[in-house]
């Protein structure tokens, strides 16, 4: 099975759009939280998402939009996109997503790989080293988990003695790319596709990734997107400026 592997859209129609025209046949489609917060299009986003199916775990933003969490650990940006988005919500956007799942979840129907959105011990840890991961991998038996929240594209791979650091390589910065690798060593995986619609580890591209079930092969991709349109809308919307800067950044 193909498994398409989204995370932290976090409102950004944009480029959930560029992700899905660019991304191959797929069966399943998991998402990993965050879907709003930040951009402007909460609504579209979500009601893309909820046609998409199947698979969700919350995210602290969907939790906090949702008035589920406590705003006081969000700066005031991000806090100021959250009142934002809770009053932009429709009554039942709003009430789909406060009754998002918590992870980790398995990726149904396989029982060796689950979906998070922080770490698998936490669904608000953010995995940001190797020593994190190490630790977070401890408390879960599962080979392969994929992760969001941090918005960096790569991950770890945990083993006995050894903690890997992986991040794909890419070549160009304004063109759709893909990177390849295989799960073929022994240890605990722990994966982040990348975000979708707001990625911070240095690339504006949209990130996302595919997992295929039978190959055991993660791809991830690059994609670019109509970045100054969702510029446009965040600033039409009067969210932060930063909102809206940081995203030709990727930072
Ligand atoms: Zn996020």
């Amino acid at each position: 099975m193909r498994f398409l592997i989204l995370s932290d859209i976090h409102s950004n129609l944009d480029a959930l759009e560029a992700v899905l025209a660019a991304a191959p046949a797929h069966d399943v489609v998991a998402n990993l939280g965050d879907i709003v917060g930040y951009g402007a299009c909460p609504n579209e986003v979500i009601d893309r998402s909820r046609e998409l199916g199947k698979i969700f775990v919350r995210g602290n933003h969907d939790k906090t939009c949702a008035g589920i969490a406590d705003i006081r650990g969000f700066n005031y940006i991000a806090a100021a996109a959250v009142v934002w988005t809770n009053h932009a919500l429709t009554p039942d956007n709003l009430e789909w997503l406060k009754a998002l799942p918590q992870g980790p979840l398995p990726l149904d129907p396989l029982t060796d790989v689950q979906v998070a959105h922080g770490s698998p011990r936490d669904e608000d840890e953010y995995l940001l080293g190797s020593d994190h991961a190490a630790d977070s991998a401890d408390n879960t038996d599962v080979p392969i988990t994929f992760f969001g929240h941090t918005h960096m594209q790569g991950g770890f791979l945990i083993t006995n003695n050894q903690e890997i650091t992986f991040k794909p390589t890419y070549k160009e910065e304004n063109e759709n790319e893909t990177w390849e690798m295989s799960l073929d060593r022994p240890g605990k995986y722990l994966i982040n596709p990348g975000s979708v619609g707001q990625p911070r580890d240095g690339d504006w591209r949209a990130g996302f990734a595919v997992f295929d079930s039978d190959t055991r092969k993660v791809k991830f991709f690059r994609v670019i997107y109509d970045v100054a349109k969702a510029q446009k809308r965040i600033r039409d919307a009067q969210l932060p400026e930063r909102l809206a800067e940081r995203l030709v950044h990727g930072r």
